[in-house]
């Protein structure tokens, strides 16, 4: 007995950071990867291409009651204005109960100082620092303005994360490149996304990046960077991968369809798989939270807010409770 006591405090813990989107709508809509591209003539309207606040607020709400991080709320450039970002994330820091990461593209100074006091850090959407293959598939996505937006969260204490798309047309020799923007920018985490095609993408009739060469560059990034903390981002297909993911430096897991594939068997691999590597999860991918919504309604927030907030709330329970009789879904499609 005291020997698995032993076992088990020393296992490592991982966690699931829950990305949050907040809006179809972005400015540029021409990454030549992205969903947003396919998208453009339906989401020119940043005001309807919002997502509702309740039901962002209600998921920020889950996140906190199944032991979730919130990893960070996501949008397309200019979804946001400075105060209708600064409003959202204010109420979402209230529901959520503590600070998380945005990622919404390069945001000016002002909009950054007002954000601080709730936020861990920011991202910079980098995808790949290979030149070539930039300019190809995020043509008016510069690089620069991100390392400068890095520098004025460095003048405010805040963190920085980059995201890096494997299998874009880069070779792991472009690593050494990514080594050099991590150290230049002190970058403090990467999320590591597999490309997933999308259908009407240059990338559709790809299979994505090979499972070992997704590997690599977290081996990699984890030799360079002992105290990186690094994401492993595998869509549904590769989450059969995820102890390997582990083993090769990551040390928590992002993009999962975690509500929209609660306690089905996708959801319970996830926990086996981390289970067999000798890691412990944070938090559940198969028991329902206990939600007291007489919490919500104490909620220093607009009661209409707060009532829409509940309703969205016992539609999302709804939904996990059924997802757990589903046994899949169709692994190459994005929710
Ligand atoms: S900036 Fe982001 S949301 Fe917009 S098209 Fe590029 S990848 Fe998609």
């Amino acid at each position: 007995m005291q020997n698995i006591l032993i076992k088990v405090n020393r296992a490592k813990k991982v966690h699931f950071e829950r990305a949050i989107f907040i809006s179809w709508y972005c400015s540029l809509g021409d990454c030549t990867y992205c969903y947003m591209s396919t998208q453009k003539g339906l989401i020119s309207d940043p005001k309807k291409a919002k997502r509702s606040t309740a039901s962002i607020l209600a998921e920020a709400y889950l996140c906190r009651k199944l032991g979730w991080k919130l990893g960070n709320l996501a949008a397309g450039y200019g979804s946001y204005t400075h105060e209708s970002i600064l409003e959202l994330v204010k109420q979402v820091y209230e529901i959520y109960g503590g600070k998380f990461w945005l990622n919404i593209g390069v945001l000016p100074e002002k909009t950054i100082a007002a954000l601080k006091p709730y936020l861990e850090g920011l991202y910079g959407a980098v995808e790949t620092t290979n030149e070539k293959v930039h300019e190809i598939v995020a043509p008016n996505k510069p690089i620069r303005p991100i390392e400068n937006m890095f520098k004025i969260c460095e003048k405010y204490n805040l963190k920085k994360a980059m995201t890096f798309i494997v299998g874009m047309g880069e070779t792991i020799d472009d690593f050494q490149s990514l080594k050099e923007f991590i150290a230049a920018n002190k970058v403090d985490k990467v999320v590591f996304y597999a490309l997933n095609p999308i259908e009407g993408t240059m990338f559709e009739d790809s299979k994505g990046p090979g499972i070992d060469y997704y590997l690599e560059w977290m081996r990699k990034t984890r030799e360079n960077f002992p105290d990186m903390d690094i994401v492993a981002g595998p869509w549904v297909n590769r989450i059969g991968h995820i102890s390997s993911m582990l083993n090769a430096g990551a040390g928590s897991i992002t993009k999962f369809p975690a509500i929209k594939l609660f306690n089905t068997r996708h959801a319970k691999t996830i926990e086996e798989e981390i289970k067999n590597s000798g890691y412990i999860l944070e938090g559940t991918f198969t028991k329902m939270p206990k939600i007291d919504f007489e919490e919500i309604k104490k909620l220093d927030m607009d009661e209409t807010l707060k009532n829409n907030i509940v309703e969205k709330l016992g539609l999302y329970l709804k939904k996990m409770k059924k997802t757990g009789s589903l046994l899949q879904i169709k692994v190459n499609q994005e929710s």
